[in-house]
């Protein structure tokens, strides 16, 4: 699904990449061989690619249009960047901005960015390479960025810092992505409850990373939540204690999941996670004490 409204906003997909990520088992860090296989089925082709035996996966934003103001949520990879953590991320060429273009929006028409968390996939197009430096891609926006993060991603940050594993995969990403930002005085830090815009609001749920956020959206009565890398994959809607191989903090990323799992069940808002293949949205209902995820087809 590629638009949807939620009230009188409206929301476009901009898809920056897709294709087979990973083995099950590479991705989960819960992984469950049994439990997988009987679940695996129900997955393919949306959402794992039985060929290549790798999990189907997107890189995508979403850009919130209230009409008055437009928020991009998330941004991808990003072009031209060196990434030896994740090298199917490093050195892309994608026409992003000119997918952009074809949903409506110019680079400069983007007032306010917002990231879910500072991770590679999330912060990518945040700057792109102009005159050999690292740039702000958005001229006139504002880059709303979780402070729990901060100072856990930058390489000269004093406080907790990274996994091992986190650090190898994040390698540069705070350097390109982030700190141009900061130097260009484009950053807002957000805590837990910043408001984007009224309806719109960053919830933090920590463990994925520190400073891993949900952006709750309502309007006119009808809800989305954007959670970013609350969740991976589907099969984390039915396990929500299988964590991806990227989660900072196990306990607290399971914890957050479940929350997050608890709100949308229970609200009724739509689930809009950030790499789900499908329609790349869902509802999510309780079944069984569990949750269990249902594919939005048709929102219009
Ligand atoms: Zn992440």
């Amino acid at each position: 699904m590629d638009q949807f409204r939620i009230g009188q906003i409206t929301v476009s997909r901009v898809e920056e990449w897709s294709g087979g990520f990973s083995s099950a088992d590479f991705l989960f860090a819960g992984y469950e061989e049994p439990v997988w296989r009987r679940r695996e089925p129900e997955f393919v082709p949306d959402f794992y690619l039985p060929d290549e035996g790798k999990i189907f996966g997107v890189l995508q934003s979403w850009v919130i249009d209230t009409g008055a103001e437009r928020i991009l949520f998330d941004t991808g990879a990003g072009n031209d960047k060196e990434r030896p953590g994740i090298p199917i991320f490093g050195n892309l060429q994608t026409d992003y901005l000119a997918r952009l273009a074809r949903a409506g929006y110019r680079p400069e028409d983007i007032d306010t960015v917002v990231c879910s968390h500072l991770h590679i996939d999330h912060v990518g197009w945040n700057t792109q390479l102009v005159d050999a430096r690292w740039q702000p891609t958005f001229p006139n926006a504002r880059y709303i960025l979780p402070v729990a993060d901060r100072d856990y991603w930058d390489p000269a940050g004093t406080g907790a810092r990274p996994t091992e594993q986190g650090a190898f995969v994040n390698a540069g990403v705070f350097e390109d992505s982030v700190q141009p930002i900061i130097d260009a005085g484009r950053a807002i830090w957000a805590e837990d409850g910043h408001e984007v815009l009224p309806g719109m609001t960053l919830h933090a749920r920590p463990g994925h990373t520190p400073g891993q956020m949900a952006l709750a959206l309502e309007d006119g009565g009808e809800k989305a939540l954007f959670v970013g890398d609350i969740l991976h994959h589907p099969m984390q809607v039915h396990r929500p204690d299988w964590n991806s191989r990227f989660c900072e903090d196990p306990e607290q990323a399971i914890a957050s999941r479940r929350k997050t799992l608890e709100e949308v069940a229970d609200s009724g808002a739509l689930l809009v996670p950030a790499h789900f293949g499908g329609e790349h949205l869902v509802r999510v209902t309780r079944e069984d004490g569990a949750f269990r995820p249902v594919y939005v087809k048709d929102l219009r």
